[in-house]
């Protein structure tokens, strides 16, 4: 029988890619089809914090079993930043456009650029908790490139490409992204249940 989960995302680009990539081998129900409309605060410190606690609220206000996801792009010469606080860097408004802007103006003049993109998957299951965890290595553009996508990826180039998550699109970012290899092994743990 397939496996019923809740993925804790608001994020309709977050749900369309893990969609793609588990394709259906699970019945899997979004926020709006388990009618919960709350925002789920990302109080914690650390990208495996935030994402047991979004699982964790379905978990227990909800009773689904459930999956919640927390990325966060990691910057070699800004010490790991923006890491964890990836979606409020330029403020509490949530605003890629600023926040790219930020990223680049801290960039200015830096040599190393190599970056990560690092998602954590916190799934429970039979009340049962798992982490799965997917990095994508690269290095951050010199400026915004591309109409796909999401958030930081117009200014995110995967090693081994020369350009953008943004101007590489959907079908190469699924197979290749952080979120992409954290759901691939999400997938495989269900697979061997
Ligand atoms: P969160 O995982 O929703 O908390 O996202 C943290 C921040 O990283 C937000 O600003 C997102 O827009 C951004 N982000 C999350 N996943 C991706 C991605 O796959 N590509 C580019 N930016 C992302």
């Amino acid at each position: 029988m397939k496996i019923q989960l809740v993925f804790a995302t608001n994020n309709a680009h977050k749900l369309e890619e893990v969609r793609a990539i588990v394709g259906n081998r699970v019945n899997l129900l979004s926020l709006n089809d388990i009618n919960c409309h709350e925002d789920i605060d990302e109080t914690g410190l650390t990208l495996e914090e935030n994402a047991l606690i979004k699982s964790k609220y379905i978990k227990e206000n909800y009773n689904f079993n459930c999956f919640g996801d927390d990325t966060g792009l990691e910057v070699e010469a800004l010490n790991g930043a923006p890491g964890v606080f990836s979606a409020r860097y330029a403020g509490d408004a949530h605003n890629s456009e600023a926040n790219m802007l930020k990223l680049l103006k801290e960039m200015e003049g830096k040599e190393n650029r190599n970056a990560q993109f690092r998602t954590v998957i916190s799934l429970i299951l039979d009340n049962k908790e798992y982490l799965f965890e997917g990095v994508i290595k690269g290095r951050i553009a010199t400026e915004k490139k591309g109409e796909n996508g999401f958030g930081y990826d117009p200014i995110f180039i995967p090693d081994g490409y020369d350009k953008t998550f943004a101007e590489l699109g959907n079908d190469i970012k699924n197979e290749i992204s952080h979120r992409a290899i954290a759901t691939q092994r999400l997938c495989t743990f269900l697979n061997n249940l």
